[in-house]
């Protein structure tokens, strides 16, 4: 018998449930397949920072699978819908008899893959794995078997579950018997804008655990102190491995347990501050099972959509290189856009900052996360952006709003983060950093640096304005 493992968010050989039960069966032939879809990956706004991240680590799984005997076969079409087509023959010439694969849960990955199933089904014995999360979506829900629309009572439901369930991480796979190690062709590099990654984040699935092992034992116990601090590596930066499943939430959490055996007595602790942040992970991929509407550009509190956004093409271009006017805001874009990655408070102050200062729609503050992010994830992506514009489930009520000027001077007191990333702020003493112009203006100097692009109290009062409005209209 022939078994075909396709992967696809899950490019890793440990603990990888589809692989693993490929390989149960000693006497199957065991082949793998990867099919870039480039096309599709454009529609969905794939930064080419990521699809260089999931190159390189597909010829480290090119390689670490050949050492098992398995070989990773490479297709490269459009989209999902070629896919389907192409995989339906690759599976006739290759005679395959059993497919292997993890669930993605967004809705055109999942229409893709119903899609195969059914062109398939007369040869092809299909088996689905939930494997990208600890819990599957539907398997925590409220008394009415509802999806939760509140974090904290999904939270504790959650819990409870998980330490019922069987959460042990598997194996990498033994070498198969009596293979030879398969020739490894040369992956063709995608048809797909490539970009450079920084050293910050290096390839391979050991790496990525050697990073979660010291996180836990080294970092974890200061998390709540630190987390919040962007001027610290004080997060696991562990985001880039989980995205693209080279790293699972079961590896977390197991190594989260090893090295803090109390984790769930020990509420008030690191250890269950980060825990709570893979649980915020599940959370949005629950949600977008139980509302299908959040993958398609839609809001979750329907009123929401009738707020009328402010068409400034100027200020929108502005947020995106870095030039508000507001450190905290252009320090944090700058760090995006040159290394994909941004701290999560100020993914919540650039979020707030877009919506309710520019009145800019969410959609495209999205869009250009996604099209930037080395992380970039639908679900948590989506999560985040409807939070911080409060039109998503459990999401921050209109009338917060960060102040950016407060929100620096509280996170980045002394602007260690902000002189990082604004050079042309070198010359600013640490109390004057947050409000540079102020101080320019005393010393009588002209910095190179652009003036506020919208003076924060007015922009308050318009957008709680718009708000209202939008709500009374609905
Ligand atoms: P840690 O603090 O070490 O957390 C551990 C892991 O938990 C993370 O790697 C991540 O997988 C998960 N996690 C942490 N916080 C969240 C959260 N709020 N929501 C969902 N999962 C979380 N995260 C992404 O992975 N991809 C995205 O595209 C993404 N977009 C975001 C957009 C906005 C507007 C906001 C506010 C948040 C977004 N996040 C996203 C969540 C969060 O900012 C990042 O996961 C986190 O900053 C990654 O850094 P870390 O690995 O050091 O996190």
């Amino acid at each position: 018998t022939t078994h075909l493992v396709w992967f696809r968010n899950d490019l890793r050989i440990t603990d990888n449930r589809a692989l693993h039960a490929a390989c149960e069966d000693p006497q199957a032939r065991v082949i793998a397949i990867f099919i870039a879809t480039p096309e599709q990956w454009k529609q969905h706004e794939m930064a080419p920072r990521q699809a260089t991240f999931i190159y390189q680590h597909l010829q480290a799984l090119q390689h670490s699978l050949a050492e098992r005997g398995i070989a990773l076969h490479y297709h490269q079409c459009d989209d999902f819908a070629d896919s389907v087509s192409w995989l339906k023959d690759f599976c006739a010439s290759e005679k395959v008899d059993a497919l292997f694969y993890n669930k993605q849960y967004e809705i055109n990955e999942r229409q893709r893959d119903l899609a195969l199933e059914k062109a398939v089904s007369d040869t092809v014995m299909c088996h689905a794995f939930d494997d990208s999360l600890l819990l599957p979506p539907g398997s925590v829900t409220t008394g009415n078997d509802e999806m939760y629309k509140v974090y904290t009572p999904f939270r504790r439901a959650f819990l409870a579950r998980l330490t019922e369930s069987d959460s042990r991480s598997l194996p990498a796979p033994q070498a198969r018997e009596n293979v030879e190690k398969p020739v490894m062709h040369k992956l063709m590099p995608f048809d797909y804008p490539l970009a450079a990654i920084g050293d910050d984040f290096a390839i391979g699935e050991e790496a990525a655990r050697n990073q979660l092992r010291s996180f836990c034992r080294e970092q974890v116990q200061d998390y709540l102190e630190q987390r919040d601090l962007p001027a610290i590596d004080g997060t696991s930066s562990l985001s880039p491995y989980l995205a693209i499943g080279v790293l699972s939430p079961r590896q977390c959490l197991n190594r989260l347990r090893t090295e803090c055996p109390d984790v769930l007595e020990k509420t008030d602790g690191g250890a269950f501050g980060w825990l709570n942040e893979l649980v915020w992970r599940e959370f949005y991929r629950h949600l977008i099972v139980a509302w299908p509407k959040l993958c398609k550009h839609q809001p979750f509190v329907e009123w929401t959509d009738s707020v009328r956004w402010r068409d400034a093409p100027d200020d929108l271009q502005a947020w995106k290189n870095g030039k508000t006017g507001y450190p905290i805001v252009d320090a944090a874009m700058r760090q995006l856009n040159s290394t994909g990655w941004m701290h999560n408070r100020l993914r919540m102050i650039v979020a707030s900052f877009l919506v309710k200062d520019l009145l800019i729609n969410w959609r495209e503050g999205e869009r250009y996360f996604m099209s930037q992010l080395l992380d970039g994830d639908l679900a948590a992506n989506n999560g985040g952006w409807q939070w911080g514009a409060s039109t998503g489930t459990d999401a921050a009520p209109y009338f917060r709003i960060f102040n950016p000027t407060t929100q620096g001077e509280r996170f980045d007191k002394a602007g260690r983060f902000i002189k990082a990333w604004l050079p042309e702020l070198a010359d600013v003493p640490e109390r004057d950093i947050h409000q540079p112009h102020r101080w320019a203006e005393k010393q009588h100097r002209v910095l190179d640096y652009p003036l506020p692009v919208i003076d924060h109290a007015r922009a308050r009062k318009d957008t709680l304005a718009a708000f209202e409005a939008a709500k009374k209209r609905s």
